[in-house]
């Protein structure tokens, strides 16, 4: 048995079809290399081989017949620790989460396994999502597989870490304001974040519900558009997915942009606060697309200042309603020995959440409060429509737009917890997809000493074909995404 990374998801794909390896034979390469990185990196919260055993074995009976579901049957895949999985721990790397056991498994989870595909395990994260670094998580940090002592970005890091070291081909992640886009980034793999309803909500704790939408991270555009493929799709069970049918995302990879319109916003690439050298490799990767037939313009999203405020104002507002239901009665963690009913409560939600949960719960429920609503949650939502129309607008001279992912490359562990405002300004070129519900893909366009640096594209909804198109076509001609981090 192999004991280096595992390979992309075509190329799995094409093994296991050809009959050059077996489901079984890979999953016991991913549980070694996930055991083998467990102190290094971190990048798991949970591992069940024993069921993954039973899923690989009865993916070869399949195949052995003749009667493989998909491509993706029998390639090992991880989902993020906020989806849940029937019979299984999900703790969304919160204690009040601990111990918590799913009675049912969400849509895009289950979509993968009527795919075929094995479910490994559960990667680590932010508590609910809520950070940028996989520094907010109970069970503690995930590693950078490129740099130990820096972050994997978040709150996605441990997905994006785990393919970055090639424990698996791809993962699931969740995307409220750019969690799969800028670890992606941070990583040097690909991270696509859909439509808003694109991809069925049912059974991702809720963090955001307005913002929150499941996602890809994997090595190439190809195997993100494989398995976006198999989780995409409208679900009875989710009243905001899209009722609309999946395009075979494979088909579109034609690995041609000629006449395609890449717009670049002025706004994202000022110089301030942008590494220049982040700044230059997003250029080189415009110019690389140019080279290849598509045409580039200029454009503006002038309300682009005000996306990160409004990001915080609505995510917390909603991150407190939705959190009102861990109070130590229906799931998770219940304190001990408390006084009443309303200690219960207290000393629950004190115990059970982590300092960077508490501090949203109280900043959103400050904004939706009956002194403050308007001043700042109507407001926000005000925003919200003006960064929608900036983009309405902007597809209506371009077809695709690039900007940088994050400002910089990964930061260093502990540089950021102390403060975070500066946290939440890596998220600066994320939210705004999220606030207008379109469609993002982040991809690797190059290396600042040594750290992986991505580059970001945006479509108007709907358009992930044409995302995967160009990306796909871009790792056609670089082979950034083909480099392997020596740690791991
Ligand atoms: N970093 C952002 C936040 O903390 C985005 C998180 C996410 O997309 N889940 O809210």
């Amino acid at each position: 048995m192999s004991e280096g990374p595992l390979a992309s998801v075509p190329e799995l794909a094409d093994a296991l079809a050809s009959g050059r390896t077996t489901a079984a034979e890979l999953l016991e390469q991913s549980l070694a290399r996930a055991r083998a990185t467990r102190d290094s990196l971190h990048a798991f919260l949970h591992l069940r081989a024993d069921a993954a055993r039973a899923e690989a074995a009865a993916s070869d009976e399949r195949r052995g017949r003749g009667a493989a579901r998909s491509a993706l049957d029998g390639i090992p895949l991880a989902i993020k620790d906020n989806m849940v999985l029937r019979g299984e721990p999900t703790t969304c790397a919160s204690r009040i989460l601990e111990g918590y056991v799913s009675p049912f498994t969400a849509t895009a989870v289950e979509r993968l396994q009527q795919a075929g595909a094995v479910i490994v395990g559960t990667t680590n994260m932010d508590e609910f999502a809520m950070g940028s670094s996989t520094e907010h998580s109970c069970a503690g940090v995930t590693r950078n597989p490129w740099a130990p002592e820096r972050s994997p970005g978040g709150s996605s890091g441990g997905s994006a870490a785990a393919v970055a070291a090639g424990i698996v081909p791809a993962a699931l992640g969740s995307d409220t304001g750019g969690s799969i886009r800028q670890p992606a980034s941070f990583c040097g793999v690909v991270g696509i974040k859909p439509t808003y309803g694109r991809v069925s909500r049912w059974g991702l704790v809720a963090y955001a519900s307005s913002l929150d939408q499941i996602g890809v991270l994997s090595r190439t555009a190809a195997g993100a558009g494989l398995v976006l493929g198999a989780i995409a799709g409208h679900d009875a069970k989710d009243s905001t997915s899209i009722p609309r049918s999946v395009p075979d995302y494979t088909a579109s990879l034609s690995g041609d942009v000629s006449g395609l319109r890449l717009g670049l916003p002025r706004e994202y690439f000022v110089e301030q606060g942008v590494d220049p050298r982040v700044r230059s490799a997003v250029r080189e990767a415009v110019d690389a697309l140019e080279r290849a037939g598509a045409e580039v313009c200029e454009v503006s999203l002038p309300h682009t200042e005000y996306a990160v405020a409004a990001y915080y104002l609505i995510a917390t507002a909603e991150a407190s309603s939705n959190l009102a239901r861990y109070d130590g009665v229906r799931y998770g963690h219940r304190a001990a020995d408390a006084k009443g009913l309303r200690d219960m409560y207290y000393r629950t939600r004190s115990e059970g959440f982590g300092a960077e949960v508490q501090r949203r719960i109280v900043l959103g429920t400050y904004v939706l409060s009956a002194g403050y609503y308007d001043a700042y949650y109507r407001k926000a939502q005000q925003v919200r429509t003006l960064l929608r129309r900036d983009f309405e607008q902007a597809f209506e001279r371009c077809d695709v737009l690039v900007t940088p992912t994050a400002p910089e490359p990964a930061f260093a562990l502990g540089s950021r917890t102390g403060d975070p405002l500066a946290m939440y300004l890596s998220d600066v070129f994320t939210v705004s997809a999220n606030l207008a519900g379109i469609p993002a893909m982040s991809l690797p366009c190059g290396f600042v000493d040594g750290l992986p640096v991505g580059f970001q594209l945006l479509g108007p909804p709907l358009a992930e074909a044409a995302l995967l198109r160009v990306a796909d076509a871009y790792q056609q001609q670089s082979d950034h995404h083909r480099r392997q981090p020596e740690s791991s």
